[in-house]
């Protein structure tokens, strides 16, 4: 597959992003005219259940294929597109996608897939937000109990009742939800001991460090323990390494994703790499 546009071309990006209001606006009209002319593209991580090896879901992960620039990170625009609401569509387009790959997955006989997609502050408390989502899910005849939400902690510990509500009615409908990058942000989870959500997202930055040394083991055990006596499922994300893979297990971590298993996969190479994949 293809691979994200070279560090010159986004620091070239980057840099240009960080300039004035002008340019920001600038950039906006171009993420509006890609998603336009279909410049957005999302690609597709596996996700793997630790006891038996199975693939349990993706997460999809959107890419702007930008045509001087090629494949964009969306760590570059995604931060722009919630600062100026263009997220919204963005996020709608995305969701549609996802829902729709995955309707082709139950065609080709996939069982009991997730997909995962994430949900960005903004977007999860625009207006239209759950109207969109369970629209769409009947739309492709998916089941809700297929999608994950990926919200972050600062979205959970807004103590809003917006927020709360939704939380609520998506739990209620069986969509699943996961706090990403667990452990990252302030994290005053509090929010844990009442909110319905389902699982907790052990970020990368814990697991690029964790058999370095005995706090980074303590730390990762610490999250794992608290999801078990919550009752919550755990996942690992950024997981490259067999001997990252061996301490997660003897931990008890119950998912994880990353390189060691596959890197993001482009939409059309899903059912290969499924076909293909042997543990
Ligand atoms: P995230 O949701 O925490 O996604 C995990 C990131 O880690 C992804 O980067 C993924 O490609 C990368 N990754 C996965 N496994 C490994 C590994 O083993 N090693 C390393 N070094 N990296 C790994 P990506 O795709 O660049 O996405 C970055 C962030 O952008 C995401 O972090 C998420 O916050 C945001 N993002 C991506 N797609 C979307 C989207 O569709 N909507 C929204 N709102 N945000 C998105
Ligand atoms: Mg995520
Ligand atoms: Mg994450
Ligand atoms: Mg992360």
């Amino acid at each position: 597959g293809k691979e994200l546009s070279s560090r010159n071309s986004l620091t070239y990006f980057t840099d240009e992003m960080k300039d004035t209001s002008r340019d920001h606006f600038e950039i906006e009209m171009n993420l509006r005219k890609g998603l336009e002319l279909n410049q957005f593209t999302l690609y597709y991580q596996p996700q793997i259940k630790a006891s038996t090896g199975m693939v349990s879901g993706f997460e999809a992960l959107v890419r702007w294929n930008h045509p001087e620039i090629g494949l964009v990170a969306p760590d570059v625009f995604i931060p722009l597109a919630e600062s100026t609401g263009f997220i919204v569509p963005l996020g709608e387009w995305i969701i549609e996608q996802s829902i729709r790959k995955m309707s082709e997955l139950e065609q080709t006989g996939a069982e009991n897939i997730m997909i995962s997609v994430n949900i960005s502050p903004r977007q999860f408390i625009h207006e239209n937000l759950p109207e969109m989502i369970f629209r769409t899910l009947a739309l492709y005849n998916v089941a809700p109990s297929r999608l994950c939400l990926e919200i972050t902690e600062s979205v959970a510990m807004e103590e809003n009742t917006l927020v709360i509500e939704r939380l609520n009615l998506f739990s209620e409908k069986g969509i699943r939800l996961s706090i990403d990058d667990f452990g990252t942000g302030f994290s005053a989870f509090v929010y844990l001991q009442d909110y319905p959500v389902h699982e907790i997202k052990i970020d990368r930055e814990f697991i690029k460090v964790l058999t370095d040394n005995k706090k980074s083991k303590a730390l990762v055990k610490t999250i794992i323990d608290l999801a078990g006596n919550l009752e919550l499922s755990v996942i690992a994300e950024g997981v490259e390494t067999p001997a990252q893979l061996d301490l997660l297990r003897e931990l008890g971590c119950d998912y994880f994703q990353g390189y060691l298993i596959s890197r993001p996969l482009p939409s059309d190479e899903l059912e290969k790499w499924m076909n293909q994949f042997e543990y």
